[in-house]
């Protein structure tokens, strides 16, 4: 036995090997059309399970069903408290089954177990039990209202949070499980039903997700799974005329065609977008802290993180010892399978992804930039690009403007913090950047200049259920997390009571 792999548990082997269907209605159901499609273990590229590939008939079948829990009041009608409590303990059931989910996770999307274990489960558990509170936490405001007619009535108004509906949480594959999780439970706390549609490429924990809300309480149509293309079952999702609210995390470019659908039947949308992140390190840059923040904003999941650090500008002085401590490290890292436990570098998501991420590293190339460590695919049987650092780029270059949504850092030097911020600002995103000095004048005077929905100062990525997180600019609209995030899962309602 290799103590260095994770032995997959015997439910995970039972899980792959399901015919799984759509979950609607709280039964697993096959797609009408009869249709399937594959589902690959990055790491090695061989099938591991199939799914049901949704159409549009498909589609009307789960948003009816959420639409039916929805008008029946079978979740909105409990007490908050009673949906505090069920949402605590389907808590307690995914941390009972936080091992088979990381498991699965890994062998779908090809993410280290550890980050498997912390980030999609661990931390997905807290934002649950966070997200569960908001339950009996929401509530209106009383107003004092003037109006002056008829003369002698007296007023009484007040406003209520309703939840919105029928809610289409759609999303990518880079944290499948986190994600859905982040669509699915604030929307539920608001009271609001669900249908989950989680990437062709991720659907597995999505599915598991599904069966666990009903094992936890969640009466059956409360939450609807829904796999199938993006094109298609996507498509169809986020325009039919049931769903009152699609939250959707994805690319800028299909964010785009998402609003324009949803407009269409003035259902409410938030979209959180791609990134191009810049992380600014001043002169005075503790160099061991900022490459050690560099390499964990930088290749966390393989750089498929929307927040990750993917430009870092450096001031002169700090310039090359910061890009020869990353390169060192880049080139020192072990590649393998996420379920290698000593692994540091784990495969992409899928065969499209590696590929587009070496093109626009070649791009970077044929347009003058020079590779400073890494540059292309490994020789490995799986989807591994190595950690590459890319020095000598343009700031209108590919790799400087473009999201790539793999390990690739891009190095520039400025001189003044002022040329930084301009930078770092000349991005059509913006959804988050850090900026390393110890500096306190300096920090609270750049921060308010930097266009972008998150600043970290002397770290780059750690997120919290509390504090709001989402895009300027083509980066998105609408924040997730906190009250907010509850909160866009209602209407709110004014009711004015003469007396
Ligand atoms: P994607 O936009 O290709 O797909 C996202 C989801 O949308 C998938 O479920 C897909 O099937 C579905 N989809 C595709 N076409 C659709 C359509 N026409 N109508 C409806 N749904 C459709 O994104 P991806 O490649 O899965 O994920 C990577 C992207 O997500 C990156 O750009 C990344 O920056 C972004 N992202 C953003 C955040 C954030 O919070 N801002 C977080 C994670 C990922």
């Amino acid at each position: 036995m290799d103590h260095n792999r994770v032995v997959v548990l015997d439910a995970v082997n039972t899980f792959l090997l399901r015919e799984h269907g759509l979950l609607v209605d709280g039964k697993m159901v096959a797609a009408q059309s009869g249709q399937r499609s594959e589902v690959r273990n990055p790491a090695t590229g061989q099938v591991i399970a199939s799914v049901a590939d949704g159409n549009e008939q498909d589609v009307d079948a789960v948003v009816q069903s959420a639409h039916r829990a929805f008008s029946a009041g079978v979740w909105s009608g409990l007490r908050p408290a009673e949906r505090e409590r069920i949402l605590l303990k389907l808590a307690d059931v995914l941390e009972a089954h936080a091992e088979e989910l990381a498991q699965l996770e890994t062998l779908n999307q090809g993410k280290s177990i550890h980050i498997s274990r912390a980030i999609e489960v661990g931390a997905s558990i807290e934002f649950v039990r966070y997200m569960a509170g908001w339950a009996t936490k929401l509530g209106g405001e009383t107003m004092d209202v003037s109006i002056p007619v008829p003369p002698g009535t007296r007023y009484t108004a007040y406003t209520r949070r309703q939840p919105v509906g029928v809610v289409a949480g759609i999303v990518p594959w880079n944290f499948p499980l986190m994600i859905a999780i982040w669509k699915m439970v604030p929307a539920l706390a608001a009271g609001c039903t669900v249908v989950l549609k989680p990437s062709t490429e991720t659907p597995l924990t999505a599915l598991r997700l599904g069966e666990l809300a009903l094992e936890a309480g969640i009466p059956p149509g409360v939450v609807n799974v829904l796999t199938g293309r993006g094109s298609r079952a996507g498509q169809a999702l986020a325009g039919h005329p049931l769903v009152s609210k699609v939250s959707f995390t994805g690319s800028t470019e299909i964010g785009k065609t998402i609003g324009h659908t949803a407009i269409d039947n003035m259902t409410r949308f938030s979209l959180e977008l791609g990134g191009k992140n810049p992380m600014i390190m001043l002169g005075d840059v503790d160099v061991d802290k900022a490459i050690q923040g560099a390499l964990m904003g930088g290749f966390l999941n393989q750089g498929q993180v929307c927040a990750a650090a993917s430009r870092l500008y450096i001031q002169r002085s700090k310039f090359n010892q910061v890009v020869e401590g990353l390169a060192a490290a880049a080139n020192s890292m072990t590649l393998g399978s996420g379920m290698d436990l000593n692994a540091q570098v784990n495969p992409l998501v899928s065969a499209r992804q590696q590929q587009s991420v070496c093109r626009l590293i070649d791009t970077a190339r044929s347009e003058g930039a020079s590779i400073l460590a890494g540059g292309g695919a490994a020789d490995l049987p799986g989807y591994f690009v190595k950690p590459t650092i890319i020095l000598n780029a343009a700031q209108h270059s590919t790799i400087v403007r473009e999201e790539v949504f793999g390990p690739v850092l891009v190095a520039l030097p400025f001189d003044h913090p002022d040329e930084a911020i301009a930078m770092a600002n000349d991005s059509r995103y913006g959804l988050a950047a850090s900026l390393w000095t110890n500096d306190l004048s300096a920090a609270m005077n750049l921060v308010p200049r930097i266009e972008a929905g998150t600043v970290w100062v002397n770290t780059h990525i750690p997120l919290d259920p509390s504090l709001p997180f989402g895009g300027f600019k083509q980066s998105g609209i609408g924040r997730e997390f906190g009250r907010g995030a509850v909160e866009n899962f209602t209407e709110t309602k004014s009711v004015c009571i003469a007396h």
